[in-house]
């Protein structure tokens, strides 16, 4: 008998029908013999919908309050999905974070997971019940609810998978898996049958939402078997997992886009050490992420610009910070795009391949775009465009890399 946590993305339980669709693929999963955890999202557009009703209450709202707030939705598809089943003759129950004991970390809105006490969920399980858990969510150490950042039920599930040793994690979405880059900008994408746990970490991180990046991160710590598929047909979908030896090797696994990104520049900073550190300590200290980062050359005054990245969602409070900064440094003053995104190429292959970035580069230009920024690790090349070219970016890139194919 085996243990199988199937995760429904929010399209997949969009509405009560969609949720009694999704109840007799869990109960056919079960009498075959299986025993099921199903974690849910949202219905789609209700977390969206939760996010503006703080914002038509407050600029900025309370994060404590958000995550009472967002960890809502879920909490009502897992009682009607639990419903759902039960009326088809089987056993089930629904749980929040909190009753199954998904213990997180204090930063709420994007809280990390740090322990499950898989009690509940087993005793459950030894009822005959399919336990059904509100994603997304947890409790921290006052008790407070806290949520894992959005797309974070992919987590919560790839999480019980790794607490309770599943045999298998099926995260059931809208799209038929992993694609070689979103299959609603690519129309001719290509579905991998594979992709190691790496490529898709990297992918997930930038970008391509198919999968929470830090459901990738267990996934790969705790060896979990993951698989993304269709919750609409039965097509075999994507696996998720370690690198083998087995596949040869692409250079280039796939394409991912960002709209998630901000950049802000401080100007005519004085060239001297300690002045990075001053800035990132206290963005650091506000807990907000920087991802990319370049300082440009001095000029003849030992001034230099410095700019970075943030998400949207903090670039407000990452701007307030810089700006007070410039004051006290005495620069040349700050400055704010929220019209840029991140395009990326990812691909293991990448690091025993000379002209990748050249390519990438050459490709771009073709198309008149602009690169803003750059970054590259082993397995990426990043690069900020505005965002009104982003679309045009990976379809070229795509294209370039011959990725239809395979
Ligand atoms: P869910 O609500 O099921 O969690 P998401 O919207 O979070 O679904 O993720 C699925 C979406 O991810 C797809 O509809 C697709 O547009 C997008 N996506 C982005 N990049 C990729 C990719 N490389 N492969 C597949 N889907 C992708
Ligand atoms: N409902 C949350 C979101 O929309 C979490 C999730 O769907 O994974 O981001
Ligand atoms: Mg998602």
């Amino acid at each position: 008998m085996a243990l199988i946590v199937q995760k429904y993305g929010g399209t997949s339980v969009a509405n009560t029908e969609r949720i009694k669709a999704v109840a007799e693929r869990v109960v056919a999963t079960a009498r075959q013999g299986n025993k099921v955890i199903v974690v849910v999202s949202a219905m789609s557009g209700e977390t969206d919908k939760l996010v503006g009703f703080a914002h038509a209450i407050t600029e900025r709202p309370d994060e404590r309050e958000m995550d009472l707030l967002l960890s809502s939705g879920e909490r009502i598809t897992s009682a009607l999905t639990a419903m759902a089943i039960q009326n088809m003759g089987h056993g089930s129950m629904s749980f929040t974070g909190r009753q199954v004991g998904i213990r997180t970390d204090s930063s709420h809105t994007k809280a990390m997971i740090e322990s499950i006490e898989a009690g509940r969920l087993t005793a459950a399980l030894d009822e005959g019940k399919i336990p059904v858990v509100a994603g997304f969510q947890g409790i921290d150490e006052f008790s407070d609810v806290t949520t894992l950042g959005r797309g974070g039920s992919d987590t919560t599930a790839v999480a019980i998978a790794a607490a309770l040793k599943a045999d298998l994690c099926e995260i059931y979405t809208d799209v038929e898996g992993v694609y070689t880059a979103d299959p609603r900008i690519v129309p001719d994408a290509r579905k991998m049958d594979r992709v190691y746990y790496d490529e898709m970490l990297e992918m997930a991180s930038l970008g391509a939402k198919v999968l929470h990046g830090r459901s990738v991160e267990f996934a790969k710590k705790y060896n979990v078997p993951l698989v993304v598929r269709s919750s609409f047909n039965q097509a075999p979908g994507t696996l998720v997992t370690k690198e083998d030896g087995g596949m040869e090797k692409v250079v280039i696994t796939g394409i991912t886009h960002d709209k998630n990104q901000t950049r802000i520049t401080l100007k005519g900073v004085p060239d001297r050490p300690g002045i990075a550190a001053r800035i990132f300590n206290a963005i650091a200290k506000a807990n907000i992420n920087v991802d990319m980062i370049v300082q440009n050359i001095s000029s003849a005054d030992s001034a230099t610009d410095l700019s970075f990245t943030v998400s949207k969602a903090e670039a407000d409070r990452a701007f307030e910070i810089t700006q007070k900064i410039s004051e006290e440094l005495g620069s040349k003053g700050a400055s704010i795009n929220k019209e840029v995104a991140k395009v990326s190429i990812v691909g293991v292959g990448m690091q025993s391949h000379f002209g990748v970035a050249a390519q990438m580069f050459e490709t771009l230009s073709r198309e008149g775009i602009n690169i803003k920024m750059i970054s590259t690790s082993e397995i990426k090349i990043s690069c900020i465009v505005d965002v009104k070219h982003m679309e045009a970016a990976v379809k070229a890139l795509h294209e370039s890399f011959n990725l239809a194919k395979g």
